[in-house]
């Protein structure tokens, strides 16, 4: 099920940036940290009124566009026009709409997508504001991002121009495979290749536009949806669209993973560059299976000969200083071209999907996670004893784990790398992302807790077996 996509469009210094945080629902994001990939922040989940969104600025994008370069912004409003579904255009209530306001405006009234007017920095709900309806947008919805006066209106009207029809396409049983990767890197190439025809004319050109289509097809009986995000790149001839290509780039990889199972992320036998990591960011926190595909090797076997092997091994410690979060992923070293790997790389992508619904019992994991203490406990820290006291999985797509410890405030991020290592090695989540979250409490059940549940359970004429190891009931 796809979230919808909320875009916030606007001039420089009207508030987005300002009104994104206050939406945006905080998160502890320490591998995000590591990637480096919070500094810029363009997108975040978000919850409007109880249906979970995603939310995405326009600011900060490019340097033009913070410099207000006019082309750059009315490019980027024409992309979240095709992408978003729902536009929040900020203004400044104080001031009377500027040039580019009204640019922006005739643009956003050429869709017939739902768009919502908003005039920010109205701190006091009695100043005078400004001519907005000028713009020929409707009533503006007055706000601040400062104070959060209207804020809770302006969500309002977004919830009711939420998609109520929340399947975009049909369920079926199909494994949603996303290939996602920067432009130019092989993803309809690849495509076609599965495919075993030419969906698309592939054409060594750069900028060749085509749209993304969803492709069923049979896998070894197995039914697949291939979600390629080709179509993002475009005639980036004009300036301004070249600088707001990652803008689209980010929207519609964003997209493709939301509505994926498994995401292959698909590099270039040249190198990783800046954009890959954020990608593979993106593949992470939505929690989808993720599996790396190198792709273009077929141009490294022809320079490197009989020391492919050495040359794989480069490659693997690169993916490890970029993307050291997404360890967990397999790679793939394939050709699009030749066809090497492709097959085995899908096979593969299927298989990992599984791993995302693996339930460990509680009493093995407990297990698993005692004898890890005993060989090597948790270190104190400043003369303080950290005990681990019991574990249990809540939750599967993705597997996410709790972890209650006397002192979660004290636990380095090193000793839950490790726990996540020693779950992974004894447990099948190659290719899928672990949360691991630690609680403070011993996570059992006091007895009038138990007893509760026994009653209930009881009521509900279920049988229960209460062993006690089901601690976590948050
Ligand atoms: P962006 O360029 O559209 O992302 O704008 P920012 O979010 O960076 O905000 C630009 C400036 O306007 C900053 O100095 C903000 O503190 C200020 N600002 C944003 N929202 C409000 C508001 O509701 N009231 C007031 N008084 N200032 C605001
Ligand atoms: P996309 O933008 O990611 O969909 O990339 P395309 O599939 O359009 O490919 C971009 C260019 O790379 C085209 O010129 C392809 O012919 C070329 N290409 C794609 N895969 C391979 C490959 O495995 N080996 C080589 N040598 N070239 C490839």
């Amino acid at each position: 099920m796809a979230k919808p996509l909320i875009a916030i469009v606007g001039r420089p210094n009207v508030g987005k940036s300002l009104l994104f945080n206050r939406l945006a629902r905080q998160r502890i994001a320490v591998v995000e940290d590591l990637a480096g990939t919070t500094r810029d922040r363009l997108y975040a989940d978000c919850d409007i009124w109880g249906r979970a969104c995603t939310i995405i600025d326009t600011g900060g994008f490019d340097s033009l566009e913070k410099e207000g370069y006019t082309p750059a912004i009315l490019a980027q409003t024409r992309f979240a026009i095709e992408e978003a579904d729902i536009i929040v255009f900020l203004t400044d209530g104080r001031e009377e709409p500027t040039t580019l306001d009204f640019e922006i405006a005739d643009v956003l009234r050429q869709t017939r997508k739902p768009v919502i007017l908003a005039a920010n920095k109205v701190d006091n709900p009695k100043m005078p504001i400004s001519n907005l309806y000028a713009l020929r947008l409707g009533e503006p919805v007055l706000m601040s991002a400062a104070t959060g006066f209207g804020v809770a209106e302006l969500t309002e009207h977004i919830e009711e121009l939420l998609p109520r029809d929340e399947q975009e396409f049909p369920a079926d049983d199909s494994v949603k495979v996303a290939l996602v990767g920067r432009p130019n890197v092989g993803k309809s190439s690849l495509t076609n290749h599965i495919l075993g025809y030419e969906r698309s004319i592939v054409s060594p050109v750069p900028g060749t536009t085509r749209d993304a289509v969803d492709t069923k097809l049979e896998w070894k009986d197995q039914p697949v949806t291939l979600i390629d995000t080709a179509g993002m790149r475009r005639k980036a001839r004009v300036r301004s669209e070249k600088t707001s290509l990652e803008y689209h780039m980010v929207l519609r990889s964003l997209r493709a993973i939301d509505r994926s199972d498994v995401v292959i992320i698909v590099c270039e036998s040249g190198g990783i560059a800046d954009q890959d990591t954020k990608i593979a960011g993106y593949a992470h926190e939505a929690g989808k299976a993720t599996l790396i595909a190198v792709n273009k090797w077929d141009i490294i076997e022809a320079e490197t000969g009989k020391k492919r092997t050495a040359a794989q091994k480069d490659y693997e410690a690169m993916i490890q200083r970029y993307l050291p979060f997404i360890s967990y992923a397999p790679v793939h070293f394939v050709s699009a071209q030749t066809g090497m790997g492709v097959e085995t790389m899908l096979d593969d992508a299927i298989s990992i999907v599984e791993n995302l619904r693996e339930r460990i019992p509680t009493a093995v994991l407990n297990d698993t996670i005692r004898r890890s203490i005993a060989e090597h406990p948790p270190p104190s820290v400043k003369g303080k004893q950290i005990k681990i006291r019991y574990a249990t999985q809540t939750e599967i797509a993705p597997p996410t784990i709790i972890v209650f410890t006397n002192r979660p405030e004290l636990v380095h991020f090193s000793y839950v790398r490790h726990l996540e290592n020693v779950i992974r090695a004894r447990f099948p989540f190659r290719g899928v992302p672990l949360r691991i979250e630690l609680r403070k409490g011993s996570g059992e059940r006091t007895k009038e807790e138990r007893l509760r549940a026994k009653r209930e359970a009881a009521l509900a004429g279920n049988d229960v077996v209460d062993d006690g190891d089901d601690g976590d009931e948050e």
